[in-house]
């Protein structure tokens, strides 16, 4: 059985990744206000991405007979200056998001809840990805500055990002 603490953990985690899939469905709203396609594309790959993560963690709470209880969501930002900026506050937020997986981890080893900290192998290897593409991105936003050829190549790169399921962990057989 999961300790309460940790029961509670996971249901506030559900919530920050359902934040951060809010979040980035507004990126890309704007992005696509703006008329940056690609832009908007990558970050509604990342909306799908982030309602996974809540999935995994909502089946794992289910498969362990926890009840998972939804909150509000907070409200999140609707307009950014730049594409720069976009991706600087998501590199900033995956380091909060990086934190709270590390801070739920060490509540499960605290447990010695093997099952948990097995689980959260994968947020933890996963976090490390989402670190390494905010920052790679931040680096082509930086490049092309605000060069608007520079824009529209990258803007067109980002186009071709394709969702796939984060894990078969967030389908519930
Ligand atoms: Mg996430």
């Amino acid at each position: 059985m999961l300790s309460p603490k940790l029961h509670q953990a996971i249901n506030k985690q559900i919530n920050a990744e359902l934040w951060s899939a809010y979040l980035y469905l507004s990126m890309s709203m704007d992005a696509q206000a703006k008329g940056f396609n690609g832009v908007a594309n990558w970050f509604y790959v990342q909306w799908l991405e982030e309602q996974d993560h809540a999935r995994i963690l909502m089946n794992y709470l289910n498969s362990r007979d926890a009840k998972v209880t939804l909150m509000p969501i907070e409200k999140v930002d609707t307009e950014w200056g730049t594409i720069l900026e976009m991706f600087e506050q998501t590199l900033k937020h995956e380091k909060v998001v990086t934190q709270m997986i590390n801070n739920l981890a060490t509540i499960a080893a605290e447990d010695r809840d093997f099952a948990s900290s097995n689980m959260l192998v994968w947020f933890i290897d996963e976090q490390v990805e989402e670190e390494e593409s905010a920052r790679d991105m931040i680096f082509a936003a930086e490049s092309v500055a605000d060069n608007k050829y520079g824009l529209y190549q990258l803007d067109k790169q980002l186009a071709s990002r394709v969702y796939s399921q984060a894990s078969p962990l967030a389908t519930k057989e």
